[in-house]
């Protein structure tokens, strides 16, 4: 059974995670979207509403589930039973950073491996901060977000859209 865990911030969820979620999901036989609670960081979304956001994106998906975690990502991984890491790569500037967590990973638990999904083309440019960059001066986020949280996430920044 290949256990993975895809974990991010997801402030918020974009076009280009859920590329991720629905590639990994055919790869592994389980697939845990962990949310960062990650309480230094200033965050638009709660935790609890991140996860809400992603629940309702992931619920037609069998083996995708929703969860938050706090901590080294490696012990949430031994109390799920994860022993695989899924991240995305963008852009090469995403490789050193990936490379380093990926490697202190796995020497904390060499039972632990990350595999990075190359981005599909028409999302290599995105990212939460500029959705968030974008929406606070009301720019068209259409193309970025799903549908269904494009008014929550102009709402945060006090625009009615
Ligand atoms: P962001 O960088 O958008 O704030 P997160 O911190 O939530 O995103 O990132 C979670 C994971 O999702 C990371 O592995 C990141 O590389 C990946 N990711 C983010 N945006 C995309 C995208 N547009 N396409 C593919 N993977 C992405």
């Amino acid at each position: 059974m290949k256990k993975a865990i895809y974990p991010g911030s997801f402030d918020p969820v974009t076009n280009g995670h859920m590329d991720m979620i629905y590639r990994a999901s055919k790869i592994v036989d389980e697939l845990v979207v962990g949310v960062l609670n990650n309480s230094a960081k200033n965050s638009l979304f709660s935790v609890e509403e991140r996860v809400s956001m992603l629940e309702e994106m992931t619920c037609g998906i069998e083996n995708v589930t929703v969860s938050s975690f706090d901590g080294l990502m490696v012990d949430y991984m031994d109390e799920i039973g994860a022993t695989i890491v899924v991240r995305g790569l963008r852009a090469v500037t995403d490789f050193e950073y990936e490379l380093q967590i990926a490697q202190t990973n796995h020497k904390v638990n060499p039972r632990i491996d990350t595999i990075f999904l190359t981005t599909s083309l028409e999302y290599s440019y995105l990212s939460s901060t500029i959705v968030k960059e974008f929406a606070s001066y009301g720019g068209d986020i259409s193309n970025f977000v799903p549908e269904r949280f494009i008014h929550d996430i102009y709402a945060k920044y006090n625009i009615n859209k």
